[in-house]
């Protein structure tokens, strides 16, 4: 089996024992509301007070408000509501006040989401400017010196939750000091608290919201601090709890849970210290450094948290990576969010102008100040299985799809000479393409187009097709066939008969443009997979024989459970089991699966033509999630062939690789 190495803490971590059973007192023997006035709510108002006094203590916030929320983003909501409703208040007396709000590049979206939201709602009018980072993810205070003057409200996280940079908070204080800035100050302090030391009320700060569920508290409990003679209006009314400041009757529960992660945080022992955060990073950078030599790190390890750790790895995709993480049984998290068919670079690198290939191909490694030794050991030992994995690479490579935005790019390999023809490369790809060349150790005998002869190699042979003679380029075996027509080029690939003749039953693959060429039908048959530049979300795969019966692809019904997988197997036991996953994902894990073939989505149009031969033995596929095997289906079926189905949920759901059942 397969236990999980938690490794995405900035996104949620697990909840600390202590806080478990606070929570858990609180809603058996504690379940007192605080605002009763009988000995049950008085105990419960104890309780509050109690954490809040701790909240005060951790925090450095002697005085100022504080408040307890559902999370960050209700935190981020009043305090923005709070300054704007200010600004509005002091404009309707006429006095002058700031017309900017201005926002770090690098917040998390609940800052300029919930700006522009309150902005548009209050009618304030104001104008969101974003203040750049530089390449370590620090704010450019030269221009936020610029624009402090006409600031109504600035807005600086104290540390990313990407890339965990740590902002310069008393350069940006001094910044606003010293152009004797108008603007109210909020800073997003989610990632900073347990990691960075705080002092609240000796600073200047306005807004500093928290939220439990980044701590090892449970998600729905967060505060909220205000600095004495800051603003204040209240996202909720109504019973006036929380000395007004937030209506509706208070999570007990979550507050008790907050309440014994601050008791951790005062105590001292249970997390680690700085230096020993800064030695598991060490160690965990060793271990990425020595499964990925040519990884490199997006923040420097000097200028950010260290229990973060953001990274990219030439030639593969924060996809590619994320999967190999989560069959090894890692959780991580793509420091861009991907769908299935895009994927959009992360916003933050982006504005710490990193390269392209770095911001679409990051990865976010994060651990809480509770790991200990025995973990870090874990996970360590973990990345380097992911090392030994990445160095498998599918054993019959014949063909690869690699996909960027809608556009194909195919490579056509032969293992045994060791040469590859790559077609239609797109940019954006570059690297990838790079890689795969590099790990297979092909020669790139040319790179051609669909959209023109460009490319071609000067000597090439002859072969006799269908059209006639027609240029070829020698490919171990088989052949690779230039036809031309009046809107672009085709290319067909097979194999010769002994007189130098490519039959049409004989062309295994054709790769067209978008548009199929006029010329195609009477050069290949009817079951000859052509392949397109272009993917609208399906496979890019079809034949002659499916285009003619447009067969409507059903893929909902083609789910199978686990236990209708085993059912499935009992009544056909020679039906193909095929992990759709990469290579390196199929090793990086057990599948929990017996008999499996390993058929990568981006390799499955070299196989598909050989599965059509075969429409009795029915094909299961299945990979991390679903999404990759509902695509196989769908594809098979839009091909003509009947039995072919997928596992639902993937073996994520399915109990298989990278679970911990
Ligand atoms: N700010 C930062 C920096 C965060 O990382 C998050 C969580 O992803 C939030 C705000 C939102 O916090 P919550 O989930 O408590 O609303």
């Amino acid at each position: 089996m397969n236990p999980e190495i938690y490794l995405d803490a900035n996104a949620t971590s697990p909840v600390m024992e202590a806080a478990i059973a606070a929570a858990s007192g609180a809603l058996r023997e504690g379940f007192g509301n605080p605002s009763s006035t009988h000995g049950t709510g008085l105990r419960a108002r104890a309780l509050l007070d109690d954490v809040r006094a701790r909240a005060r203590r951790v925090l450095g916030a002697d005085s100022g408000r504080i408040s307890f929320t559902s999370g960050a983003t209700e935190g981020i909501q009043t305090a923005i509501l709070s300054a704007l409703c200010a600004v509005r208040d002091a404009r309707e007396r006429g006095e002058p006040t700031g017309q900017l709000l201005v926002y770090g590049a690098t917040e998390h979206k609940a800052v300029p989401e919930s700006l522009a939201h309150w902005n548009r709602l209050l009618g304030t009018g104001l104008e969101l400017v974003k203040l750049p980072v530089d390449e370590h993810g620090q704010h450019r205070l030269d221009v936020l010196r610029e624009l402090a003057p006409r600031a109504a409200m600035v807005c600086t996280m104290a540390a990313n939750n990407e890339t965990g940079a740590i902002s310069d908070l008393d350069g940006i204080a001094a910044v606003l000091r010293e152009t004797i800035s108008p603007a109210y100050w909020m800073v997003d302090s989610v990632q900073a608290l347990g990691k960075l030391p705080l002092t609240l009320s000796a600073s200047a700060i306005d807004y500093a919201p928290f939220s439990g569920h980044k701590l090892y508290a449970p998600k729905g409990i967060g505060m909220l601090y205000v600095r004495d003679g800051a603003p204040y209006t209240p996202l909720m009314c109504g019973g006036g709890q929380e000395a007004g400041l937030r209506a509706g009757t208070e999570n007990m529960a979550g507050v008790a849970a907050l309440g014994a992660v601050l008791a951790a945080l005062e105590e001292g022992s249970t997390f680690r210290s700085h230096d020993v955060l800064v030695a598991y990073r060490a160690r965990l950078a060793d271990a990425l450094r020595a499964a990925m030599p040519d990884i490199v790190f997006n923040c420097a390890f000097d200028k950010s948290l260290p229990t973060t750790l953001n990274f990219s790895v030439p030639g593969l995709s924060s996809k590619e990576l994320l999967n190999l993480f989560d069959a090894a049984g890692v959780r991580v998290s793509a420091g861009s969010a991907c769908s299935s068919a895009l994927a959009v670079p992360s916003y933050v690198l982006e504005a710490m102008q990193l390269p392209g290939w770095r911001t679409a191909a990051a990865v976010r490694m994060s651990f809480g100040p509770m790991a200990d030794d025995a973990f870090i050991d874990a996970a360590c030992g973990r990345i380097v299985l992911c090392g030994q994995a990445l160095r498998h690479i599918c054993a019959d490579t014949g063909l690869v799809q690699m996909t960027h935005d809608g556009h194909v790019t195919w490579l056509v390999l032969d293992k045994t000479q060791r040469s590859c023809i790559v077609i239609d490369p797109v940019p954006a790809l570059a690297e990838r393409i790079d890689a795969f060349v590099r790990s297979h150790a092909c020669d790139t005998l040319a790179i051609l187009s669909t959209a023109g002869s460009a490319g071609w190699p000067p000597h090439c042979t002859t072969v006799m097709t269908a059209h006639g003679a027609l240029d070829a380029i020698g490919l171990g075996a088989r052949v690779l066939v230039r036809l031309p027509d009046a809107a672009g080029v085709s290319y067909l690939l097979g194999t010769c008969d002994p007189a130098g003749l490519l039959a049409s039953a004989a062309v295994t693959h054709a790769f067209t443009g978008a548009a199929m060429s006029p010329l195609l039908p009477a050069v290949v048959g009817p079951q000859t997979i052509l392949c397109s530049s272009r993917d609208t979300g399906r496979l890019p795969c079809t034949t002659l024989a499916a285009r003619e019966t447009m067969r409507a692809a059903c893929a909902a019904q083609r789910e199978l459970d686990r236990a209708a997988l085993a059912r499935l197997l009992a009544d056909h036991p020679q039906a193909r089991l095929v992990d759709v996953r990469e290579p390196f994902e199929h090793a990086a894990g057990d599948t929990g699966f017996q008999g499996v073939q390993n058929v990568p989505l981006s390799r499955l149009a070299e196989r598909l033509g050989s599965w059509l031969t075969e429409p009795a033995i029915p094909l299961v596929f299945f990979c991390r999630s679903g999404a990759r095997s509902a695509k196989a289906v769908e594809c098979m079926q839009r091909l003509g062939f009947a039995s072919a189905w997928h596992l639902a949920g993937g073996i994520a759901l399915s109990g298989g690789a990278g679970t911990d059942t």
